[in-house]
């Protein structure tokens, strides 16, 4: 086992006008070096938060974050700087991030530039061109601008930036979630490509369970900032225990005619995340909640080997 990352109890809360936001609360795992972990959920469940503290775009309120052994839950500025060589992030609109004054290739290279890891004109050159060459994008593409390129390429741009410091670690924040599906197909091919050959490791986060299932080696489902199911990808498809998950899987679409399935649509309201009361976060929307649910909230319990539920109801 080569634990590349690991999360002890990470925690991210807001201050709002109501009260503590609780964004993120009390999430646990480790993720093996050139594995992918995918993190699923519905739009502000905290999965994109959560990516956003790993790599240190906001900082964590508790809990701490170990990087190949090392806790970098606080860092200086100069170990931020070595982190960011280590840690990178693909984000869903590459185009709100991507300069639209720049051409392909000064994208590209702003990263070399910024953090000075070239010799000189020629190195710098040529490394801008095996990164596009990397991630599938033409040389002739290199002197065009963002809003000429189509949402593809405009990620592909994206990934040969974040690609450029030579991570270990890609947190990918929905990259696929704006793009149309066949689209969608290459660039997941790119990244399990990237992954083969680089050896890099992913949190593949997204509110799509089908766009997860054949990249991530585990998946972990997220409620309300709350862990409440992870265990290996196969295993979440085929054994799922808690009443969201099955939830979220129903609502797969299934490309064939002749199976039915049953489409469970939540019901209920979503309760706040904000100053959360005690009980289950599930429990106004669960169809099996009791009376334990409203009032004492479930732990996560290891039901078998690498299988974690967190549900009153499920006990193996
Ligand atoms: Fe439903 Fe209760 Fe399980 Fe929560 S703990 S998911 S409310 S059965």
């Amino acid at each position: 086992m080569d634990t590349i990352l690991e999360v002890k109890n990470l925690k991210k809360y807001f201050d709002t006008p109501g009260g503590k936001l609780h964004a993120v609360d009390d999430v646990s795992f480790t993720i093996e070096r050139g594995k992918t972990l995918g993190v699923v959920g519905e739009s502000g469940c905290g999965k994109s938060t959560m990516g956003r503290v790993i790599v240190h775009l906001l900082e964590a309120t508790d809990g701490k974050i170990f990087f190949e052994g090392n806790d970098i839950t606080r860092v200086n500025s100069a170990e931020l700087k070595k982190l960011r060589n280590d840690m990178q992030m693909i984000f869903q609109d590459p185009y709100s991030s991507l300069d639209p004054r720049m051409t392909v290739r000064d994208l590209i290279g702003e990263p070399l530039k910024t953090h000075k890891i070239f010799k000189n004109k020629e190195d710098y050159e040529k490394r801008v061109s095996e990164l596009m060459e990397t991630v599938g994008l033409a040389e002739r593409v290199g002197l065009q601008y963002p809003h000429e390129l189509d949402g593809g390429r405009r990620q592909r741009i994206g990934i040969a930036r974040a690609l450029a410091l030579e991570p270990k670690v890609i947190v990918c924040d929905e990259p696929v979630s704006a793009l149309d599906v066949s689209i969608q197909a290459q660039i997941l091919n790119l990244l399990m490509d990237l992954q083969d050959n680089q050896g890099l490791t992913y949190i593949f986060v997204t509110h799509d369970l089908s766009v997860v299932k054949h990249i991530s080696d585990d998946i972990l489902v997220m409620y309300l900032g709350q862990m409440v199911e992870k265990c290996p990808s196969k295993e979440l498809f085929e054994n799922n225990k808690h009443p969201y998950t099955k939830a979220l899987l129903s609502a797969i679409p299934i490309p064939a005619v002749d199976v039915e399935r049953k489409h469970e649509i939540l019901k209920g309201e979503i309760s706040s995340p904000i100053n959360p009361k005690p009980g289950c976060r599930f429990a106004p929307r669960c169809p099996y909640a009791t009376e334990k649910c409203h009032s004492q909230s479930p732990e996560l319990r290891e039901i078998k080997p690498g299988h974690f539920v967190a549900c009153h109801m499920v006990t193996e």
